[in-house]
């Protein structure tokens, strides 16, 4: 149900923008919540919505923009104001005083007074009740101390702090992560009578299916920017992740099928802290094995392992069959993994080396008879690469910097495969390079794949993940929750297990 929409909502935020040192954390930024409306946030980490409830709620000031509170433009210099005019929030971390007790929480601050300003230890206990009857709250006691609580109860402690100053806007960041799943039920059965009482909710939350039980509108954000807003009957999971992770559904992928054979990698209950909890997985000779998830689910910090960057703590793995111990980057490239990190800058190229240089640095051993490096050999193969990459540049001797980040990319993919790699581990293989160079890259990755390498590669693209890969596993909050084989993974069922939600996945084909 949700409040005439003639009247003007009771929060607005307008092209909100804030800068912090080197990072641009929100940039125009829009939404409303309106009387009796759970109004959601989505957006993967990092997307801005902290900093968007921090502005709302008077610990941040925005650089630019409007909060409009019913329709009147408003300025929060401190928490204590946006309070004042009607705005709580409730922060992931509970901010508690675990030796008080329940009725001194809440009414911490602003106590009820006697005469002669003394605390009135009898109507705070009774204002305490009445809020705990008022949202039918029975197993929870006015004189109860706080540090003997269960999360869930101490989160209904904020709740009832917040409508202790009379909180028309309540935001929740997060609130179920820490919670059980009774008392996610409570915590949704409160949100309920909340908004019965007209009050406006901002939610936010990585699960969709929470969101589609309980929010009437969402919007979307996206490396801090405004991607759109839903009425939630009106979409679903697939148009939502698509929203969050920004990307159209291409279906341009030249992938070719190539026989599959046994298992190069086997991986078995890999645990490494604090991102990879359990992990088990088999990539097979000529396959390409897709690993979705939404950014901070623990693809790369997967990767990382594999590679021996942060090997693991516990659990084995095999390639081709041999239990191999991989403890550092060198013994893995000896094993025959490649790995192409995320950011090609730091982890991958050169930049101010030549292309022909670049290529080499990967091949050294090859190239060094008797510790000369065989000049020769090494340019021509530095040519060869530049010829099977179809690498865009006036010669091997250019700056590799200068050249565009789709021919970088290509670079870098040549330096790992001098080595023959059994296993290649690609991470984000064509973000942020043009449609061309992606597509080539795509080319190569079948090229590779038909010669019999492994291929896992981690990618936030739901296209590319679907396009080329033969299996797609989905990784959520450091384990791998889901595996599909090709005909199955579609955007939909892939989507609802990034986002974590399987209710949805019956939602979003109706
Ligand atoms: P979300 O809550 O959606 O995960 P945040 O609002 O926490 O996203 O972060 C948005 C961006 O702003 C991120 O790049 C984050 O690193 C950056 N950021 C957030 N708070 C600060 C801060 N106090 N100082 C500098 N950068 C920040
Ligand atoms: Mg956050």
């Amino acid at each position: 149900m949700s409040a005439a929409p003639s009247t003007a909502p009771l929060l607005d935020v307008r092209n909100v923008e804030k800068t912090f040192p080197g990072v641009r954390a929100l940039t125009g930024v829009s939404f409303d919540v309106r009387a009796g409306e759970v109004h959601a946030l989505l957006g993967e980490n990092g997307a801005g919505k902290s900093t968007l409830i921090k502005i709302v709620s008077g610990v941040y000031q925005p650089d630019a923009g409007e909060i409009l509170i019913d329709g009147r433009a408003t300025r929060f210099a401190s928490p204590e104001d946006a309070k004042r005019a009607g705005v709580a929030t409730i922060y992931q971390e509970l901010l508690l005083f675990p030796e008080l007790t329940v009725a001194e929480n809440i009414f911490l601050g602003h106590a009820p007074r006697a005469g002669g300003g003394r605390i009135d230890w009898r109507v705070m206990r009774a204002k305490a009740e009445a809020l705990l009857a008022s949202l039918e709250i029975n197993d929870l006691a006015a004189d109860q101390i706080v540090g003997a609580l269960s999360v869930g109860h101490r989160q209904r402690v904020e709740i009832l702090r917040a409508l202790s100053h009379d909180a028309r806007i309540l935001i929740m960041d997060e609130p179920t992560a820490a919670l059980t799943e009774g008392d996610v039920t409570r915590l949704f059965d409160i949100v309920g009578r909340l908004k019965a009482r007209g009050v406006g909710i901002v939610y936010i939350s990585h699960r969709l299916d929470e969101l589609f039980e309980i929010a009437d509108r969402v919007t979307v954000l996206r490396d801090g920017a405004y991607v759109g807003s839903r009425q939630v009957a009106d979409t679903n999971a697939a148009e939502l992740v698509q929203m969050m992770v920004g990307r159209r559904i291409e279906n341009l992928f030249p992938k070719f099928a190539v026989p599959i054979g046994g298992p190069v990698l086997e991986a078995r209950g890999l645990v490494c802290h604090p991102m990879t909890k359990d992990v088990s997985l088999t990539v097979r000779a000529g396959e390409i094995v897709g690993l979705a998830g939404l950014v901070g689910s623990g693809r790369s910090e997967l990767a990382q392992v594999l590679f021996g960057i942060t090997p693991a703590e516990h659990g084995d793995i095999q390639l081709a069959g041999k239990a191999v111990q991989i403890d550092s980057p060198e013994r893995a490239r000896a094993r025959g993994i490649a790995y192409v990190p995320e950011d090609r800058g730091v982890q991958g190229l050169v930049r101010p080396m030549s292309v022909l240089h670049n290529f080499s640095l990967a091949a050294l051993g090859a190239l060094s008879r008797l510790g000369f490096i065989d000049r020769a050999a090494e340019r021509r193969m530095a040519e060869a690469g530049v010829q099977r990459f179809s690498v865009k540049t006036s010669s091997v001797d250019e700056v590799a910097g200068r050249l565009s980040g789709g021919n970088q990319q290509k670079i870098v993919l040549g330096k790992w495969l001098a080595n023959n790699p059994k296993l290649l581990i690609l991470d984000e293989p064509t973000r942020g390079i043009d449609v061309g160079a992606k597509a080539e890259i795509h080319r190569l990755m079948c090229e590779l794949a038909g010669e019999g390498v492994a291929i896992l590669m981690i990618s936030s693209e739901l296209p590319e993940v679907l396009g080329m890969s033969d299996r797609v596993l989905v990784m959520r909050e450091g384990r791998l929750v889901a595996e599909f084989d090709r005909e199955h993974a579609t955007s939909e069922a892939v989507g609802a297990a990034m986002m974590g939600s399987d209710a949805t996945m019956e939602r979003a084909s109706q």
